[in-house]
């Protein structure tokens, strides 16, 4: 996408449009905007993520793209964002309160600025998995190397948008980029069938098998997973299936039994 067709998409003038950016570790991309409200006299400096696997976003397009940031603009003004927070910090206190370790991580990004993970957040060793966690729950993050006050020096920031949630998956979703690129790697074989067919038909099943997950398992599968990386975790699978296919037969035969 071209920033300059970007910038003349936007009408609102209170939009600044700065650069695209990506998280490559992530396989996150942000369009860097500052939004200005006159009428609060305050300037918003953050990141619009448009291409974000845990919400299912993949915006290629300039128009969808000018669509989203005048959305995100109107999510940020001050009144809208006091509303939004408050309505989602009731719901961790109502409904999500199975989510006693993640809760405080959220609280302490709820200021919707950018927030430093190596001074702000709650002391915890396993921070990245509970700001996955965040984002599983459909909630847009954005990730950016800042110079902290406090620390004194370049640091991982986090910064919560209070753009309205997407689907909680639980799990984050392949780009179209991605499934392409497993069916080719895999000779569009069909699991079910057993032999290649075609691919447009074919849909990429969900990586590790969740048998061997525990809490704090949880395997990234970015855009730029190696041909390597997607065979062993269709090996994986092949195991997991045969295990369960097993076990399904060892009931049959017990039900067989027992008749
Ligand atoms: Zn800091």
């Amino acid at each position: 996408m071209d920033i300059h067709e970007l910038i003349k998409k936007i009408s609102n003038p209170n939009i600044h449009i700065l650069e695209f950016r990506e998280h490559t570790k992530a396989s996150e991309k942000y369009v860097d905007v500052v939004f200005s409200y006159p009428e609060y006299k305050l300037e918003w400096h953050g990141s619009i993520p448009y291409y974000y696997r845990r919400t299912g976003t993949f915006i290629e397009t300039v128009d969808d793209l000018a669509s989203l940031i005048e959305r995100a603009y109107q999510s940020v003004n001050h009144k809208n964002s006091s509303e939004w927070i408050k309505t989602e910090l009731k719901l961790w206190n109502e409904e999500y309160t199975g989510k006693r370790v993640t809760k405080p991580f959220f609280e302490a990004l709820s200021s919707m600025k950018w927030t430093c993970v190596e001074h702000a957040l709650p002391r915890n060793p396993n921070w990245a998995r509970r700001i996955q966690d965040i984002k599983e729950m459909g909630y847009s993050l954005a990730t950016e190397n800042r110079t902290c006050s406090k620390c004194n020096k370049s640091t991982t920031h986090l910064l919560l948008i209070p753009l309205e949630k997407g689907a909680e998956t639980g799990y984050e979703i392949f780009s179209n980029k991605l499934k392409k690129r497993i069916i080719k790697v895999l000779g569009s074989h069909n699991a079910f069938e057993g032999k290649p067919t075609n691919p447009a038909s074919l849909i990429p099943d969900h990586k590790f098998p969740e048998i061997s997950w525990d809490e704090n398992t949880k395997v990234e599968n970015p855009d730029d997973m190696t041909d390597e990386q997607i065979k062993t975790v269709e090996d994986m699978l092949k195991k997991d299936l045969a295990e369960k296919l097993k076990v399904e037969e060892v009931e049959v035969k017990l039900k067989k039994g027992g008749e």
